[in-house]
């Protein structure tokens, strides 16, 4: 048994090890994946940023051949309003986010930001204008100072540790061996997930974008460290335009306009209490998800009691 036991273990090791570098590999070709021929066009103007309104009409999109991902999507997202896009993984959530940043090119329709086409501007401008934290975030073999800094990078020691405060990731950081001098990634301090994304959410504040998007995590974060990460967005969000590819009930409920897709459309939208009343995939998604987190409350509260 001993004998059996030891290997799968070990198998079981390796496995996650090599998933935890799939994931970090994975966000990385989000990256690299990016469509090569996108290029400015000549004279292309900066973006100049109003409010930061944006708006997708009727927008389709493939990433090869003839299969279709978006199939018309249209939606606006007011200046410094929140946006929640939900629905099952592969419905088209985070393509929405890639083409944001203009990674890809879309087959047709628009997007705008505060009515400019963003084929019509600059790659830099319009990614100086959009912020993005997403669910896994990449950290370079450096300091974590270095790691906040890349939000911006004539910040001073100063703004990084407000950022990192705002963030609530400041304290972990001052109980690290050389605190923001720390050397983290691959040959370093290692960070959990939650850590990471508030590194994100630090340099996001530091880039403070008129525009964000979010990726909220899906795995189940204890509750304290996902009240912290809540509070982190919440901070980051304020007066900001804000979409966010929501998993959290909390997001979800607060936000003031809620986005059900499926299968590359927009299958429902409108506020929580009103999809709710609608009976449709948003009650039936929620009413799981509830169901889940109170499986989850009882389970702590068993272990709470041993
Ligand atoms: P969601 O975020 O809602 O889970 P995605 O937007 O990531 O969904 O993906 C939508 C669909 O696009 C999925 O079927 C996925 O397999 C496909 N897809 C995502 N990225 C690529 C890519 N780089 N090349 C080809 N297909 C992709
Ligand atoms: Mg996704």
């Amino acid at each position: 048994m001993l004998q059996l036991y030891v290997p799968l273990n070990f198998l079981g090791f390796i496995y996650r090890e090599i998933k935890q570098a799939l994931l970090d590999i994975e966000s990385m070709f989000a990256v690299l994946a990016r469509d090569p021929e996108i290029k400015d066009k000549p004279g292309a103007p900066g973006l100049v940023v109003h409010g930061g309104t944006v708006r997708f009409e009727n927008v389709r999109f493939s990433y090869e051949g003839d299969r279709e991902i978006l199939k018309g999507v249209s939606f606006e997202v007011p200046a410094g309003r929140t946006l929640a896009i939900v629905g099952s993984s592969g419905a088209g959530k985070s393509t929405l986010s890639r083409l944001l940043f203009r990674f890809y090119d879309i087959s047709s329709g628009r997007i705008l930001i505060d009515g400019q086409d963003i084929r019509d501007v600059t790659q830099s401008s319009l990614r100086a204008a959009v912020g993005m934290v997403p669910q896994d975030t990449v950290l370079f073999n450096d300091t974590i100072a270095y790691n906040i800094r890349y939000g911006r990078q004539d910040a001073t020691d100063a703004e990084v540790e407000q950022a990192a405060r705002l963030a609530r990731i400041d304290d972990f950081i001052r109980s690290t061996p050389k605190g923001y001098r720390t050397e983290v990634g691959e040959r370093g301090l290692k960070l959990s997930g939650g850590e990471k994304q508030r590194v994100a959410i630090a340099r996001t504040l530091l880039k403070a974008p008129p525009i964000l998007v979010l990726d909220e995590a899906t795995s189940a974060l204890d509750s304290h460290t996902e009240r912290d990460i809540q509070d982190a967005l919440d901070t980051v969000s304020q007066g900001r335009t804000t979409l966010v590819i929501a998993h959290r009930l909390s997001t979800v409920v607060g936000a003031d306009e809620i986005l059900v897709m499926a299968d590359g459309r927009v299958a429902e939208r409108g506020s929580h209490a009103a999809l709710l009343a609608q009976g449709g995939l948003y009650a039936d998604l929620w009413h799981r998800q509830q169901e889940a987190e109170e499986a989850a409350l009882a389970a702590s509260d068993v272990e709470a009691t041993v």
